[in-house]
């Protein structure tokens, strides 16, 4: 699923592959490009701003495209998909670059990017290291937003899709259907998904058990009705329309209860159990102490 560590792998790899590039041929099938060519611009660099892919030229123009659910970019070899299911084709020198089904496609100027990434919370999986403490504070502004609708909502922090807001909850031991302000550790959850989103970014594929069989490489996402990896319970979830954030989830009524007479501690002790393999372990983000603060 393309969430942030999927776009900027995205970005990085348009760069390397076609960074400096001109562009031969451009052909669109999206009635939002009409009258759009990049032929004979240079490709300068693609970036990613959460989940947003910024594709930049040389002209002052930048190529934006929204992945959500659906959509996906062929780097490089010819795209296998029929042609009504390419909506953009660029012909580079070394190769072509093919959007597939992708459900947002534009064309802004570059100077006013801001109108499309501006209202964007800090953004995970950027160049540098992503304020903790500020990110934190953004999150808990929603008080009774439920713990997985706050991590999903993109003007808090930019970056996690679905995936992070099954998984992380499940890691540290809390309902996803926590509110925000009745969980104590919310500082050293937002450090530790930042750990495992930018070393999912860095080294792909996406993964949140640090086991790399692919059957394995998520505790419970999307796993409702098996048994809870830890404690064998039937994993309790929302079909996309049920849930207050309108997505798919999963958890495990035992481990991870709706605590209502008094604030759910994240749990620092099963998450490094659950990430002893994992990677994410040595950023500099993981939280280092056994216990949890209350920001
Ligand atoms: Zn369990």
């Amino acid at each position: 699923m393309p969430e942030g560590d999927t776009v900027r792998r995205l970005a990085d790899k348009i760069s390397r592959r076609f960074a400096g590039q001109r562009c031969a041929r451009c052909v669109t099938r999206d009635p939002r490009l009409v009258g759009v060519d990049f032929a004979g611009s240079t490709l300068v660099d693609a970036d990613a701003v959460g989940k947003h892919l910024l594709i930049r030229f040389d002209d002052g123009r930048t190529l934006h495209a929204h992945l959500r659910m659906t959509g996906s970019f062929t780097v490089g070899p010819v795209a296998r998909e029929p042609d009504w299911r390419r909506r953009i084709e660029l012909w580079l020198q070394d190769g072509r670059l093919t959007g597939i089904d992708v459900p947002i496609l534009g064309v802004v100027r570059t100077r006013d990017e801001d109108t499309l990434v501006g209202h964007l919370g800090p953004d995970l999986c950027g160049t540098s290291e992503p304020d903790i403490e500020a990110i934190t504070a953004r999150v808990q502004r929603a008080a009774d937003e439920p713990l997985a609708g706050a991590l999903l909502d993109q003007r808090n922090v930019a970056g996690f899709g679905n995936l992070y807001a099954v998984e992380l909850p499940f890691i540290v031991g809390v309902s996803p259907n926590q509110p925000v302000g009745a969980v104590d550790g919310l500082r050293e959850l937002m450090g530790l998904g930042a750990a495992l989103i930018r070393t999912n970014a860095r080294r792909g594929p996406q993964n949140t058990t640090g086991r790399r069989l692919t059957a394995d490489d998520h505790w419970v996402y999307p796993k409702r009705g098996r048994p809870c990896p830890l404690c064998a319970t039937r994993l309790d979830g929302w079909a996309e329309g049920e849930s207050p954030w309108r997505r798919v989830s999963t958890w495990c009524p035992s481990c991870q209860p709706v605590e209502t007479r008094a604030n759910r501690p994240v749990d620092l002790g099963r998450a490094g159990r659950l990430l002893a393999l994992h990677p994410a372990r040595r950023e500099p983000s993981f939280p280092r102490s056994g216990r949890t603060g209350t920001a």
